[in-house]
């Protein structure tokens, strides 16, 4: 039985599926956005720099804002970033898509969605709640470990892991507006010791802040009870002792899942699309400029009566246009080499990266790069690099020569 129609079907309603529903709706689509939750609070705490949520349309949902945002390398380096960090707001930007999405006419299910029979005309989406939904294309937004979406390689088996704390806090006070985005020094006598791991911190005001001690990409991953060792142990070295525990963060996300297949019929964004940037964790603001990318493909595709394996291949292209797949080795890169660091070569690493002119580093972590910028960057963070850390980034590079040169050269539209 089939319950409705519409133009695209979105599994998921997390950060993407909402990016993407209200998108296709505002490009004049008819979108039903399935989630056995579609309305439930996202469970996770989302952050970016204030500049980058501006750029692509999203400035109104930073909540709180750090004018100032520093790395620190150990007691005696810290490298001030002249950039401003947002907490993003998340029920502000879900309202505000749920609204966007209602407001062109978008429906949303509370249901899962729990297979789909593709044909020529499109595809029958069948759900948990009665009924199916008849649609010309499925957008899987699922998730890390997507229902749908099929993928080119074996399972992620690198992590990035925290464990965070959102509470009041009694001890010395931090500079209300600094942000920490990476402390790496040692928390202190005492600790676990295992992979590196840093502290993210936002101080909150009136003694409440959320700290998180980070390991950035581990294989295996790094166990809560480890990371939480290390954060108890830096704060008790700092004199911070919390009060009261008002939120924990359990953080796992997959930083090597591997390319989708792009030639299937179903599209993805988001975690399901593996759009993870591999060094940072990130992910959010660039699935705000893919969501817009692919809401004006598959509007196209539609309105030109495109087939469903068409409109699917355009969707691809959209949310991995073919310049991104090739410079994604450098970011990969930027991971291998990270996790084969120990914590003063991580040190060092840093040092480096945040001593290279704003525009590269601003360009690796916003993934802006392109390919005469990508090596003038590298060659200036050789330069900076001591013998051994060179001696690790040649074995790196050794591991995938293809794949770099061609993020190199012949990039499409690329500066
Ligand atoms: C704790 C944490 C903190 C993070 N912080 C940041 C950050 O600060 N900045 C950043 O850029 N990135 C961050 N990330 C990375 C990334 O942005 C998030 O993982 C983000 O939530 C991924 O969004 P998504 O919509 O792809 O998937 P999800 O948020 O996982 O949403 C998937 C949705 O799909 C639904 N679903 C699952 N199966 C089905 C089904 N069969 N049918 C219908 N619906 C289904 C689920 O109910 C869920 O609502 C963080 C990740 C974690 C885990």
């Amino acid at each position: 039985m089939t319950t409705g129609r519409a133009d695209i079907v979105v599994a998921g309603g997390g950060p993407a599926g909402y990016l993407a529903a209200a998108a296709l709706a505002a490009a004049g689509l008819a979108v039903t956005l399935v989630d056995p939750r579609s309305d439930a609070r996202w469970p996770n705490r989302y952050g970016a720099f204030a500049d980058e949520l501006q750029a692509v349309g999203f400035g109104d949902v930073a909540g709180a804002t750090w004018r100032r945002t520093e790395v620190r390398l150990d007691e005696a380096r810290t490298i001030a970033m002249d950039r401003a960090y947002a907490a993003i707001d998340g029920e502000a930007l879900r309202r505000r898509l749920a609204a966007e999405l209602a407001g062109h006419g978008g429906v949303t299910v509370d249901a899962a969605c729990t297979g789909a029979d593709h044909d020529e005309r499109g595809v029958t989406v069948h759900t948990s709640a009665q009924g199916a939904w008849r649609a010309r294309l499925l957008v899987d937004a699922t998730g890390h470990r997507p229902r749908f979406v099929t993928r080119r390689g074996p399972d992620p088996s690198a992590f990035q892991c925290a464990w965070g704390v959102l509470g009041e806090f009694e001890g010395p006070a931090p500079d209300p507006d600094t942000m920490t985005f990476m402390d790496w020094s040692e928390p202190g006598d005492g600790a676990p010791a295992g992979v590196p791991t840093f502290l993210y911190a936002m101080p909150l005001g009136e003694g409440r802040a959320f700290f998180e001690e980070t390991a950035l990409a581990s294989r295996p991953a790094a166990s809560f009870a480890y990371l939480r060792g290390r954060l108890d142990v830096r704060l008790r070295q700092r004199g911070v002792r919390v009060v009261r525990e008002l939120e924990i963060e359990r953080c796992l996300i997959p930083m090597d899942a591997p390319a989708p297949d792009r030639r299937q019929r179903v599209v993805g964004i988001g975690g399901a699309a593996s759009l993870v940037h591999p060094a940072t964790g990130y992910m959010l603001t660039h699935t705000m400029k893919v969501a817009q990318r692919l809401a004006a493909a598959l509007a196209e595709g539609i309105r030109a009566d495109r087939s469903p394996a068409r409109l699917a291949s355009a969707g691809w292209d959209a949310v991995w246009p073919a310049g991104e797949r090739r410079l994604h080795a450098f970011y990969a890169l930027g991971r291998d080499l990270l996790m084969g660091l120990d914590a003063e070569g991580t040190r060092d690493f840093f040092e480096a990266f945040f001593s290279l002119p704003e525009a590269a580093a601003r360009a690796y972590l916003s993934r802006e790069l392109a390919p005469a910028r990508t090596a003038l960057a590298m060659t200036r963070l050789y330069a900076r690099f001591d013998p051994a850390l060179r001696q690790h980034l040649h074995r790196e590079v050794l591991r995938r020569p293809a794949e770099l040169i061609r993020g190199l050269v012949g990039l499409p539209g690329a500066s």
